[in-house]
């Protein structure tokens, strides 16, 4: 075909293109191949001497602090078997403040005196790096006398080689901090978090009568995303640009049949996930489920839950490997949570639990009344933290992109509120009214010292409208957006669970140090905090109207949107709760919040100047083409001296006014100055400059459904969402 029309061009190479094969054995075996390029604590115990490994264990395994004088052998270990894996590079890995994951390369090789060269890479070049790095957003934190910015090894991580045509690297996940030690990056937090949480849930298995190992918190994501081939993607400058589009009309079959949803995974997209499933595979990243998701294009991975710290690296190592594996399969990996508007978007839901080697999961109901006792307490925790601070859970899962689904009707509500599920909630209930002897499930009675109820596990009921719900033996965070690292959202958690296991455990001492009796104590802790708290527990409809008013009046925060949200940050509870837990000084939280509002702002932007160039020379000029060709009809009939029929020449000439009159105020918009003040900005950015971009998208979705199929230059919905 040949034609100057981008859209049809792109149809026609679409068509034309054949899918790569997949290129390795489908019949191997996946344990061959699991964690065969990370130095995994099998490698080290193969090739570190005895006493370095088990320092390195005791890292790991107690978060006590490595031994600097192991580290030459670790790092020489390391080496060797990175050398042999081929690699010729090793980076200092980290998680920057954009979002993204940034790597500095370094090669093995040091130059000698005679002009040859050798591969040296010593313990404190594995411990310590100092990439500089300082264009990243710091919200503040870095002068430029201090600009400098250090990564230092996360041993809890393990380092892996990361196979490139071009050469392969051994990675370091590192954490990423200023020369004062403030976090830039959102690694810190989460280790930082996670030894505070820990801490206090020992306290609480000590008052159980445990000598327990160190606690840890464990999150298993579900990551949706979006596959679009890539001739559309390229022909889209919104997709390419801004991860989203900005305009397209519905199409006329949505995913209103649900024909998606689990179906049949079409072959080009298996081989795609057989492809990333073996390179996630080979770098010990556990992926296990997979499906088709609700939206047309739609699918979702899962990989099996992972301590906090590696589950976050892990997370940012599977969207990178995604979206390079998607390209080589002809196709574009979408990470945005609401890149088509009328279907669904993306999440990335966020399971939490918490636990040790010896006590195991520490919100599985027991199999005893000590145990439930133990078990309820933990969830109490849960209660009274998703209460108290259900602001800070919503700041951490804010961002402008987020906003497009939280809140819709396909995705919870911005109202942070908890689902326990009829048998839980019963038996809290039951604690508020002054004590619970029997379990829904079951009707057990439990006569004797403890009068908590025997609990069945994993009552496995399910509320995909509550935002925070537990699924029998966690609890899972369902407002993260897709494209987020779940390290924000888990340094909430572990801090609000630090809190309110530090109020629990005070309590308890406290209650013993008075003489009184444990089950009594345990039985009015757990009575105050479902009298205080329980207002959060919601197991309704978090999707219907109802719910908006009933959370007013029960005084929970309905933040709709990322400006709303951030300012929680900075609130001065939170400052101290950060601090208190020093997770957070005040400075890195202000960092953060204005980090938060500066995304928001440029993210808006970008889309408001792409929506401007769009509609200015690529819709309009479509538009204008078919009017002229219209009047050229109305104008050739009226010579031939036949009646000529205006209507549709009219009915196109409508919305093209609407468009002229909405690039008018869209520049107008954002010709705006707010003398600097970010917060302002971000105000005047969700309440004009967003629906300014509304308005005139509207008028080129009507024009889109007007004008001839051949002049339409943009890939539509229908092509975009079905043809893979
Ligand atoms: P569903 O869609 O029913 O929520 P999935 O199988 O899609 O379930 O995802 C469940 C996620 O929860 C997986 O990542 C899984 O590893 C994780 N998970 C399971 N048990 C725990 C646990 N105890 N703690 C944290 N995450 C868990
Ligand atoms: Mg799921």
């Amino acid at each position: 075909m040949s034609s100057n029309n981008v859209r049809l061009q792109a149809i026609t190479s679409v068509e034309a293109y054949i899918p790569p094969p997949i290129s390795f054995d489908p019949g191997e075996e996946p344990g061959e191949i699991f964690g065969q390029n990370v130095f995994s604590l099998a490698v080290m115990q193969k090739r570190l001497p005895k006493a370095v490994y088990k320092s390195v264990l005791a890292t790991i395994e107690h978060s006590a602090p490595l031994d600097p004088e192991m580290a030459d052998a670790v790092a020489s270990a390391m080496k060797d078997w990175a050398l042999e894996k081929g690699a010729t590079h090793y980076a200092h890995v980290f998680y920057p403040l954009t979002g993204l994951t940034a790597e500095k390369h370094d090669s093995f090789l040091d130059p000698v005196g005679d002009g040859s060269a050798f591969a040296s890479f010593s313990g404190k070049t594995l411990i310590q790096g100092e990439p500089d790095a300082s264009s990243f957003p710091n919200g503040g934190l870095r002068n430029t006398f201090e600009a400098r910015g250090y990564t230092g090894w996360d041993v809890m991580s393990p380092a892996y080689v990361l196979e490139n045509p071009n050469g392969n690297t051994l990675c370091i996940p590192t954490v990423f901090v200023s020369m004062t030690g403030e976090a830039l990056d959102h690694k810190t937090p989460v280790l930082r978090s996670q030894q505070a949480m820990a801490a206090h849930a020992e306290r609480i298995l000590r008052l159980f009568g445990h000598d327990p190992s160190r606690v840890v918190s464990y999150c298993g994501p579900e990551q949706e995303y979006f596959l679009v081939d890539s001739h559309f993607f390229l022909a889209r400058p919104d997709l390419l640009n801004a991860g989203r589009t900005l305009f397209g009309a519905k199409p006329p079959k949505g995913q209103e049949f649900d024909d998606h949803y689990f179906g049949a995974i079409p072959e080009r997209v298996l081989g795609f996930m057989m492809d990333t499933e073996r390179e996630l595979f080979k770098l010990g990243i556990p992926a296990k489920t997979r499906h088709n998701e609700v939206a047309p294009g739609q699918f979702e991975i899962a990989p099996m839950f992972e301590r906090a710290n590696v589950a976050s690296d892990h997370q940012q190592l599977l969207m990178t490997t995604f979206k390079s594996i998607a390209k080589k399969h002809g196709m574009e990996c979408l990470f945005h949570e609401k890149p088509f508007a009328g279907v669904n978007g993306s999440g990335k839901h966020v399971n939490f639990s918490l636990g040790n080697t010896t006590e195991g999961n520490l919100l599985l109901p027991g199999d005893n009344p000590h145990d439930n006792a133990q078990f309820l307490v933990f969830c109490a925790a849960v209660i009274r933290a998703v209460h108290k601070y259900g602001g800070l859970l919503r700041a951490s899962v804010a961002s402008a992109s987020n906003d497009h689904r939280l809140g819709a009707n396909e995705a919870p509500p911005a109202i942070i509120s908890i689902f326990l599920g009829d048998q839980l909630a019963d038996v809290f209930d039951q604690i508020a009214k002054g004590g619970a002897t029997r379990s829904k499930e079951k009707g057990t009675l439990i006569i004797g010292v403890d009068t908590l109820p025997d609990l069945a596990k994993d009552p496995g009921d399910r509320n995909r409208t509550s935002p925070f719900a537990f699924t029998g033996n966690r609890f899972e965070f369902r407002a993260p957006g897709s494209l987020q690292t779940v390290a924000g959202p888990m340094v909430m958690i572990n801090t609000i669970m630090a809190e309110a296991l530090d109020h629990c455990a005070t309590v308890l001492e406290a209650a013993i140090e008075e003489g009184t009796d444990f089950n009594e104590a345990v039985q009015d802790l757990l009575t105050t905090i479902v009298s205080d708290h329980g207002a959060v527990i919601f197991n309704g409809n978090g999707y219907s109207d109802e719910w908006q008013v009933e959370a007013e009046q029960r005084g929970l925060k309905n933040l709709r949107t990322t400006v709303d949200a951030l300012p929680e940050l900075i609130t001065p509870e939170a400052i101290e709760l950060f601090s208190k837990y020093s997770v957070f000084n005040e400075r890195e939280m202000h960092s953060r919040y204005e980090i938060g509002l500066e995304h928001y702002l440029l993210t808006v932007g970008v889309e408001a100047n792409l929506t401007l160039e769009i509609a200015t020379t690529t819709v309009l000029p479509a538009a204008l083409r078919y009017q002229t060709e219209l009047a050229a009809n109305v104008a050739a009939l009226r010579a031939a001296g036949v009646d000529a029929d205006l209507s549709t020449l009219e009915s196109v000439s409508a919305p093209i006014a609407a468009l002229r009159a909405g690039i008018t105020s869209l520049s107008a918009a954002l010709a705006h100055d707010h003398d600097e003040d970010a917060l302002l900005a971000a105000t005047f950015a969700r309440d004009e400059v967003l629906p300014a971009m509304g308005a005139i998208r509207e008028a080129a979705d009507t024009l889109e459904s007007l004008i001839a199929d051949d002049l339409w230059p943009l890939p539509t919905y229908q092509e975009m969402l079905y043809i893979l």
